[in-house]
């Protein structure tokens, strides 16, 4: 018998789905049982994806979300819950990068990557976390099957990169908010890990690998190539299965040995 993981039954909230990885992760989940909540700001993207995943038999909702809105997260999330149901898996991978030297970084520059990755993937995860948290403390024994929480945060966050200073900063605090959760929630049954990505060929950096700086980057690769969104599936479905229940606190490279 072939081994699988199956999500069928649970809802599943996907943060920065109107692209790149998220669209990606979005069209896993769904490809694996669950009913996914398609959450970002540019709503047309979202009802193509939309489109896409119930075409192929899924079952797909479209939320305005902007991360950097306190309102906004609290009003996603209440509204995924009221009209899907309560969120048993959160891929928290809404984020946003600009290159610049140390010394050339704005205060926007900065506050638009913090916002956004930090500050943005807290809010969400805590909004989410705390529903997790009611619905485990409501349970009777035995009764939660568990919430799952995974942080898209990077290889950059693991190990400085040039030009991307304050991005690799940001990543850093994702990996420590991810084992924070993972340390107060993990009693209740939500495990958070968090995966990261090398580099992979997405919106965020698609001209890049254009560019004479991006071919000779690419030559500096362990093996010469970046990734495609679908390279971290397995390893997202696995995190989001209730077969993942010993993992908890986890921060997972798949970066094709780039940070080894
Ligand atoms: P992307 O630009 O295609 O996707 C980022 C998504 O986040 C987009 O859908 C964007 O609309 C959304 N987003 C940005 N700001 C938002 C906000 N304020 N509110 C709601 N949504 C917002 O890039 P991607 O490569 O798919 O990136 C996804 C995640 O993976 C990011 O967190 C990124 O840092 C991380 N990552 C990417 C790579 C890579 O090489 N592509 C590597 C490591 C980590």
């Amino acid at each position: 018998m072939a081994y699988s993981m199956d999500l069928s039954g649970r809802v599943a909230f996907v943060t920065g789905a109107s692209s790149g990885l998220g669209a990606q992760f979005a069209r896993t989940l769904s490809r694996a049982g669950a009913a996914v909540v398609l959450a970002s700001r540019r709503i047309e993207k979202l009802k193509d994806l939309r489109a896409q995943i119930d075409g192929e038999g899924g079952d797909a909702h479209v939320l305005e979300l902007d991360v950097t809105d306190i309102d906004s997260i609290k009003s996603a999330v209440a509204h995924a819950e009221t009209e899907v149901g309560s969120i048993d898996i959160l891929v928290n991978n809404a984020g946003v990068s600009t290159s610049q030297r140390i010394q050339e970084v704005s205060e926007d520059d900065y506050d638009y990557v913090f916002g956004t990755n930090v500050k943005g993937a807290f809010f969400v995860a805590q909004e989410v976390g705390k529903r997790m948290l009611a619905r485990a403390k409501g349970a009777a024994p035995g009764n939660y099957t568990g919430g799952r929480i995974v942080n898209i945060a990077s290889m950059a966050g693991l190990r400085v990169l040039p030009q991307i200073g304050v991005y690799c900063m940001s990543k850093a605090a994702v990996v420590q908010m991810t084992k924070a959760m993972a340390l107060e929630w993990g009693k209740f049954g939500i495990n958070v890990n968090a995966i990261c990505p090398g580099y992979i060929d997405t919106e965020i950096n698609h001209h890049h690998w254009k560019t004479e700086q991006g071919k000779k980057l690419v030559q500096m690769l362990p093996r010469k190539r970046v990734g495609q969104p679908k390279d971290l599936d397995a390893l997202l479905v696995m995190l989001c299965s209730d077969e993942s229940h010993f993992i908890n606190g986890a921060v997972i490279a798949a970066d094709d040995g780039f940070g080894a």
